[in-house]
């Protein structure tokens, strides 16, 4: 079982949509695949069209039922063959407050797939904006590590900072993490798309898939991307180009190492 932990400091930059098309792609593979929604907005879990009122059993239940949740029972079907996922519950924003005072919590969610690792292939973690005990549980859990990153000058910090929590998560978990950046939401018909892909490529060689997703409109309603009949177009066919770069870099990687 690989465990991949979709994040980025910064909101908005497709997280969730990379989650997503990501998980589809393995899916589609014949792979089985755990979709995870971490982010208290619950954006991925409406996506699926879960209710969220009252709160669905999900990860929530993982952190106050600590070592004893089965992800069996948390776990929902989708209309994705292939694809199950756990729902994010609002619970989960109060957790933060009570991580520093509960030890063990920043490991609940590693343990909790540890238990699992028989049942799935690959688990996706997509993450919240936010540096708090559920992004650090993810990095902690991971395999490698997805920053989807917006081809914007601004967004070149959120990504720094990213790529920073990265390295002390991995200096204290004593693994190593691999790390892969993927640039988002492009716009080839503006200079400063242009420039920012260009500089990330210069400095994150290696690391960077060298291509990247294009702004496309069908991407743009995630309930679409869950139906059994998601869109084709631009954008999912760049997802899918950029999975086979995932799925051929760890190798690459581990030999360099
Ligand atoms: P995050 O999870 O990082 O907050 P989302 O995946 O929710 O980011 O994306 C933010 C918004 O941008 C959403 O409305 C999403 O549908 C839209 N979006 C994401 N990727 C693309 C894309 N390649 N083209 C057009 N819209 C996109
Ligand atoms: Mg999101």
């Amino acid at each position: 079982m690989q465990i991949w932990a979709i994040a980025n400091q910064k909101g908005g930059v497709g997280k969730t949509t990379t989650s997503l098309l990501l998980s589809r792609g393995l899916a589609q593979m014949e792979q089985r695949v755990l979709l995870v929604d971490l982010d208290p907005h619950a954006s991925l879990t409406r996506a699926f069209g879960v209710p969220t009122d009252p709160p669905p059993p999900g990860t929530h239940d993982i952190f106050s039922d600590l070592g004893g949740a089965d992800l069996g029972n948390l776990a929902r079907r989708t209309p994705i063959p292939g694809l199950l996922m756990v729902a994010a519950q609002p619970a989960l924003a109060t957790l933060e407050r009570r991580g520093a005072t509960q030890p063990g919590l920043g490991l609940a969610l590693g343990r909790a797939l540890h238990a699992a690792r028989g049942r799935y292939d690959y688990v996706v973690l997509d993450c919240p904006p936010t540096l708090g005990l559920l992004m650090v549980n993810a990095l902690a859990a991971a395999d490698r590590l997805v920053v989807p990153s917006q081809t914007d000058p601004l967004a070149m910090h959120g990504l720094a900072d990213m790529l920073r929590t990265a390295e002390m998560v991995e200096r204290s978990r004593r693994r190593p993490l691999p790390r892969h950046i993927i640039p988002t939401l492009y716009d080839r018909r503006t200079r400063a798309g242009v420039q920012v892909l260009g500089q990330l490529k210069d400095m994150y060689e290696g690391m960077v898939w060298p291509r990247a997703i294009p702004m496309d409109t069908r991407l743009r309603e995630a309930q679409t991307l869950v139906a059994e009949e998601p869109p084709t177009g631009r954008g999912a066919e760049a997802y899918e180009s950029a999975l086979r770069w995932l799925l051929a870099a760890l190798p690459r990687q581990q030999e360099a190492a």
